[in-house]
């Protein structure tokens, strides 16, 4: 017995679009994608009529932090919450960021590993959520960006050994602190941690394990620094110059640029609550981000959709608002539904497996009601998302 969704409008993920097509479901795989009467449809088939509606590859955010709730000064609760607290939370953020269409994430900085736990337990059916990739601790020099739930480590050997730490609690890539950032008091996010030599070495000994690396990285020197040591990905990229872009087309690196991050923390302000350096710092670095990632999109740089929820007000289950703030920055509608499933499957390794609706392919989707391409903000409106399929699993059916 297949699931049949026909008549609809079928966004593969990479750019097309079929007008009235067909997306079939056996098990936990993609049976058909296509047009007109090519599925021969049974009667033990389950049939959905998707006229006026669109289906698209469940979506991917590339950059969340499970572990952090998007309170106002999130950082600080954190601290003071107890593991048994914050893993519970951690779980219902799960679940609130699947019932927004997305299927999977990259959690990309827990606490106490707590984000695998949550991975697994999504894995196993105990929780609902989307599919983790994790990192562990994020990795960062001492006193650096993120040492507050990070692990710090000092000296090429000393990262070496943070690395191998997190590979042996079971993370699935290995995430380094490249420059300051916004969320850590004291640390200006132009500035440069690790050095060249570290992140060498933490580059090599996740490779060795066959993992990615992702680095925060927002300071010039510290994104080419990581670039030069074979980094994945640059997450968030405030200053981008030239040479950087150039970088990061010659070594096929993706962007995640986050621009929610300091989006919802200066909309919020200390007003609600936000603490003051970060919204300073949010201010002094915001017009350059925004300037980045579109020097980034005209040269044709690998842009995946990533929020960085948890950080203020950026809050698990509104992650699409980013697919929003894309087509602000310069994408088209369809390039930024590429960005939320194509290019962030390739960020996680994950190409083959999910990112479009292919024959083959892990039968992950959603239906929207409405055509996104004409209106991005589809995506944030909950009653619009009419179906939720993770694994060929239903989470939400409404028709
Ligand atoms: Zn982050």
């Amino acid at each position: 017995m297949a699931v049949v969704f026909e008549k609809g409008t079928v966004i593969i993920g990479n750019g097309e679009v079929l007008e009235k097509g067909t997306v079939a479901v056996e098990g936990k795989l993609l049976k058909f994608v296509g047009t007109g009467k090519n599925y021969p449809v049974s009667k033990k088939d389950k049939v959905f009529d998707l006229s006026g509606k669109t289906i698209l590859p469940g979506l991917i955010d590339a950059h969340v932090h499970l572990c952090v709730d998007g309170s106002p000064d999130p950082i600080t609760l954190l601290l003071r919450e107890s593991i048994p607290q914050t893993t519970l939370k951690a779980a219902d953020h799960a679940r609130q960021t699947l019932e927004a269409g997305v299927t999977t994430v990259r959690d990309m900085g827990g606490k106490d590993y707590i984000d695998l736990a949550i991975r697994d337990g999504i894995e196993s059916g105990v929780l609902q959520g989307p599919r983790m990739l994790c990192s562990g601790k994020l990795i960062c020099m001492t006193g650096g960006h993120g040492w507050q739930f990070g692990r710090e480590a000092n000296g090429v050997d000393d990262v070496r050994a943070a690395v191998r730490e997190q590979l042996k609690a079971g993370a699935d890539l290995i995430k380094l602190m490249a420059t300051g950032g916004i969320m850590t008091k004291g640390v200006d996010p132009g500035s440069t941690q690790f050095t060249l030599e570290e992140l060498i070495a933490g580059v090599e000994e996740a490779r060795k394990a066959g993992r990615r690396t992702a680095t925060h990285a927002q300071g010039t020197e510290g994104i080419k620094n990581a670039l030069w040591a074979g980094i994945h990905s640059i997450e968030h990229g405030f200053f981008l110059d030239d040479e950087a872009i150039e970088l990061i087309l010659q070594m096929k690196v993706f962007v995640v640029p986050t621009l929610c991050a300091p989006y919802h923390i200066i909309r919020a302000g200390v007003q609600k609550g936000v603490p003051a350096f970060v919204v300073e710092k949010s201010k002094s670095v915001m017009k350059s981000h925004w300037e980045s990632v579109k020097k980034a999109h005209r040269a044709r740089v690998p842009i995946a959709m990533g929020t960085d929820a948890g950080t203020p007000f950026n809050r698990h289950g509104e992650n699409l608002k980013e697919m929003e703030l894309l087509v602000h920055v310069g994408l088209t509608p369809m390039e930024a539904i590429v960005a939320t499933t194509k290019t962030a499957s390739e960020v996680l390794g994950m190409g083959d497996k999910i990112g479009t609706l292919e024959k083959g392919k892990l039968a992950d989707l959603v239906v929207v009601d409405g055509d996104p391409l004409k209106d991005i903000t589809l995506f944030q409106k909950k009653e619009k998302i009419l179906t939720i399929m993770k694994e060929g699993q239903c989470y939400k059916c409404t028709f």
